[in-house]
């Protein structure tokens, strides 16, 4: 039977839906629901699709781990020779407890503690991307007070529209992500004055869900022209963070193919390089920092049909998953494909597909043609980015269990959380 359109380690076998060798109704039976599922084929695929595009280059891949931070996901990248895209000290402790490599983490984010710095500094990270002027001073003192050079780059904002959801586009002007262009100069100037701080490279990264080449290569023309204005004062530069930003497939976009937004990138470095008389080895390194691209069609959601019920003229399907497990749908009206584990001949209806949760916007599919019965298990697709990640015990629900697949084995790389767990940590009021 085919996989599935655009995820090839999801596929129908026997009228079930496996995921690799496993079918997903075992999983179910085993693990219960709802239950994370990914594919270790289906995130080697996507990380060999970088390596490769890599290979022979001055380049180091990132995964961004605020897209899925689970510790196999990053355990099985470290394997691979990932770097890290870490934006706080809780996920740099969760990149350190997977094995991964601190002189491969970047750090970025717009607003990190002293903590968090003093954090990242003990631990050796190849770079911050520093965000503000503030930052810098925040930073120099800090690593000061450790004795320590902090290595940075500077996050600027190309002020490229990358054309994608408002909540996700972060290289505009006036939002609160990076240092404007017209003031990076000034501030690429200050942090060459700061004692405790090491300019590497410039970094920008200008949203998510990008289907197109052109908003990345329009900032990296930006990026480039700020190498060569810093160059003319002296500042060297040694590497391009370029950011994630990347695109999915969820229904009809038509990202580019990694390998080929990689050669783009490529083409225009090496054409500037040439231009400026430098040889290979004395460009830019370049960093990126992937998430979506990396684990976004590598997961789906394993969810139960709790209840069927119609209200005026529409139908919903309740299924035991909501807006606290997956929040895109509620957040952003992120679409996602929903299939039927054991799709039937039988008649299909216009559902709405929505949780338990007690909120109008619990919702995680709409108008979907479905032919279920309660007690039928749905997969929602492209679920490994973002899912688990952004969940929350909202309604004081417990968060499923995270299961990888690796051919026909199936390991649990996460519990299911028990509900004492979520108020283990409280206390009630002592008598008076
Ligand atoms: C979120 C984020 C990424 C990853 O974005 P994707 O769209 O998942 O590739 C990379 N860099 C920074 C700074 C981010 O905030």
């Amino acid at each position: 039977m085919p996989a599935i359109a655009n995820l090839p380690a999801f596929a129908l076998s026997g009228n079930t839906l496996h995921a690799e060798g496993v079918a997903l109704t075992d999983i179910a039976e085993r693990f219960g629901t709802p239950t994370w599922v990914y594919s270790r084929s289906a995130i080697e695929s996507a990380w060999s699709e970088f390596a490769q595009a890599t290979q022979g280059r001055r380049a180091l891949v990132c995964f961004a781990i605020k897209a899925n931070s689970n510790l196999a996901i990053l355990d099985l990248l470290a394997r691979h020779g990932a770097g890290f895209d870490i934006v706080s000290g809780g996920e740099l402790a969760r990149v350190l407890a997977a094995g991964g490599d601190p002189s491969k983490i970047v750090f970025s984010g717009v607003g990190k503690s002293r903590e968090e710095m003093r954090q990242a500094l003990a631990a050796g990270v190849r770079c911050f991307n520093v965000e503000s002027e503030s930052e810098l001073v925040q930073l120099d003192a800090v690593a000061g007070s450790l004795g320590l050079t902090a290595p940075i780059s500077l996050r600027v904002n190309p002020d490229v529209d990358a054309g994608t959801h408002p909540y996700i586009s972060t290289g505009l002007r006036d939002n609160k992500f990076g240092i404007a262009h017209d003031r990076a100069l000034a501030a690429y100037r200050q942090a060459a004055q700061l004692p405790n701080l090491r300019i590497e490279g410039i970094d920008c990264h200008i949203g998510s869900q990008i289907t197109e080449v052109e908003p990345f290569l329009a900032a990296l023309d930006r990026v480039l022209d700020l190498t060569d204005q810093l160059a003319a004062e002296g500042i060297v530069i040694r590497h391009l963070d370029l950011g994630g930003g990347l695109g999915i497939t969820y229904r009809d976009e038509t990202p580019p193919a990694r390998g080929a937004m990689l050669a783009a990138i490529f083409e225009r470095i090496d054409a500037w390089v040439v231009k400026r008389g430098l040889t290979p080895a004395e460009g830019p390194e370049v960093l990126f920092e992937f998430g979506r691209a990396m684990v976004g069609n590598a997961g789906l959601l394993l969810t139960r049909v709790e209840v069927l019920k119609r209200n005026g003229d529409r139908h919903f399907a309740v299924v035991d998953a909501a807006m606290n497990d997956l929040m895109r749908p509620a957040m952003y009206e992120a679409w996602h494909d929903i299939v039927a584990v054991a799709p039937t001949s039988a008649p299909a209806e216009n559902y709405d597909i929505v949780g338990p949760v007690c909120e109008s916007g619990d919702w995680l599919g709409r108008d979907r043609q479905l032919a279920l019965a309660e007690g039928d298990l749905l997969a929602i697709l492209s679920a490994g980015a973002y899912g688990m990640s952004m969940s929350s015990n909202y309604n004081t629900r417990t968060r499923g269990a995270e299961v990888m697949v690796d051919g026909t084995a199936v390991h649990l790389v996460r519990e299911r959380e028990q509900i004492a767990d979520l108020f283990a940590g409280e206390h009630r009021l002592p008598a008076r």
